[in-house]
């Protein structure tokens, strides 16, 4: 199932980021963080009742550019495409205010699903404030206060009744792909450059509910499906420039993809925020293949390509297993290993393992290199099973779980790796007590 996304939106200092921190919690945002800056996680998955979601904090997508200045307009209208329900804040302290009236007007426009939820309700008497929000016409306004945490449980059960139940679309026996990467890496001109040879387009095809749009082509029998952001395209440069926003787009398109193509720019060299849109596609379990762009801007003699793909290793020590292609999508030089580099990473990632066949590394693993006790305690492997693919995930049941740890698990992928490739795909390794 592919997950709903949900987004608060609301005037600036109404607790947006306050009330994502607090729904989030703990748990690990799929983008990471950079220390110190609460607001740079604007993105995370969280569940209630069983429903997983993403949540999108729009307070957190701000402008760099002047000629923009409506912040709070831009926000709302973000929130407006990417969400499936979107959580209004308003504050009980300050009551209705002229920037409230506006966003609810437009919000209303929308026919998105809106819970409108009126914060810093931290009291009894404010909690009475909520009947002054009924005249934004919008749904039954709901008390709650994020710093006491009243109030969010509600909140959540209201959100959730609004989920949809999408399903992904899937394409039968056809690779998916999708292109990522920082603005103005050369996403838009790889897309092109690998459709511009003989590639028989089928048609282009509504992607979700969302205005996604997905190109299948087919090439030497094979059938392939470019899974691409319309929304993006259609805002143009200006919206994609924002550097968060096109972060989140990225999401959307990973989750539908089985193979990612993650794009470095060779001209300018690696950035911070790749790490950002890196570790997504690694977070979510796809094929990722790293793709250095604009080689033909990079001054080259026969070490440079050795010496960028250290470090590239070096930045990147998550993505050890997906494969480096130098590429220039302006000449299309290279652009043709590509696709056969596509094939091998889908069906690595697509792989199924003999349940004897994995025994057998497994066991030969162990034999030259047994676990190390750990307070006395042995661990002891009795038996490993591949439970699924994409990606390929195995189960290995042991005496004690908690003696499994990180670096005999490592220790085993690599194996795993040695035995049988697994080129480009994570690989997941669960302990299980037998
Ligand atoms: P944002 O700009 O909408 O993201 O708002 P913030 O989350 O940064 O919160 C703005 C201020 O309101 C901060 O000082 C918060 O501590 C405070 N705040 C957030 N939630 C509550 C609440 O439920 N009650 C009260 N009294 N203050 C809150
Ligand atoms: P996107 O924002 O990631 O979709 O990037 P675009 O495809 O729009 O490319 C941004 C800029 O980089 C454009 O001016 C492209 O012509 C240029 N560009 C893209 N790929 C290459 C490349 O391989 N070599 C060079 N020299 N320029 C490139």
């Amino acid at each position: 199932m592919m997950k709903g996304t949900v987004a608060v939106v609301g005037r600036p200092n109404v607790g947006k980021s306050t009330v994502f921190n607090r729904i989030i919690g703990e748990r690990k945002s799929i983008v990471d963080d950079t220390p110190g800056v609460t607001r740079d996680r604007i993105y995370g998955q969280t569940e209630w009742l069983t429903q997983p979601f993403y949540l999108i904090d729009t307070g957190g997508i701000q402008l760099e550019d002047q000629a923009f200045a409506d912040e709070i307009g831009m926000q709302v209208d973000i929130a407006i495409e990417e969400a499936d329900v979107i959580l209004f804040l308003v504050n009980a302290i300050e009551g209705v205010t002229d920037d409230d009236i506006a966003i609810a007007r437009k919000l209303q426009k929308s026919k998105k699903p809106v819970v409108l939820a009126v914060n810093k309700a931290d009291n009894e008497n404010l909690r009475m404030s909520i009947y002054d929000f009924y005249t934004l016409g919008l749904s039954d306004p709901i008390p709650m206060s994020a710093e006491h945490g009243t109030g969010v449980a509600e909140v959540l059960d209201e959100i959730v009744k609004y989920l949809p139940d999408k399903k992904l679309k899937v394409y039968d026996g056809m690779t998916t792909f999708c292109v990522i990467g920082r603005p103005n890496v050369g996403k838009s001109s790889l897309v092109n450059a690998i459709l511009k040879e003989d590639r028989a387009i089928v048609s282009n095809v509504e992607g979700t509910t969302r205005d996604a749009v997905d190109t299948p082509f087919r090439y030497e029998g094979r059938d392939y499906v470019i899974i691409d952001t319309a929304g993006m395209r259609k805002r143009g440069k200006v919206w994609e420039n924002i550097e968060k926003y096109s972060v989140l787009r990225a999401v959307s398109a990973i989750e539908r993809a089985d193979v990612v193509l993650f794009l470095i720019d060779g001209e300018k060299g690696i950035r911070d925020q790749d790490k950002h849109v890196a570790g997504l596609a690694h977070d979510e379990g796809k094929g990722v293949i790293i793709v250095y762009n604009k080689w033909d801007t990079v001054e080259k003699d026969e070490r440079t390509m050795n010496e960028i793909s250290k470090k590239i290793r070096e930045e990147f020590k998550y993505l050890s297993y997906a494969p480096i292609a130098f590429v220039s999508a302006k000449t299309g030089a290279r652009v043709n290993t590509l696709l056969p580099l596509i094939d091998q990473v889908h069906d690595a990632c697509t792989m199924r393992v003999p349940t004897n066949v994995l025994n057998d590394v497994i066991m030969d693993a162990q034999m030259m290199n047994p676990p190390k006790p750990h307070n006395g305690k042995q661990l002891r492997i009795y038996y490993a099973s591949q439970v699924s693919v994409s990606p390929p995930t195995i189960l290995i049941f042991v005496n004690e779980p908690e003696l499994f740890h990180f670096s005999y698990k490592r220790y085993l992928e690599n194996k795993l790796r040695e035995a049988f490739g697994f080129i480009g795909t994570p690989i997941r390794i669960h302990a299980r007590k037998r």
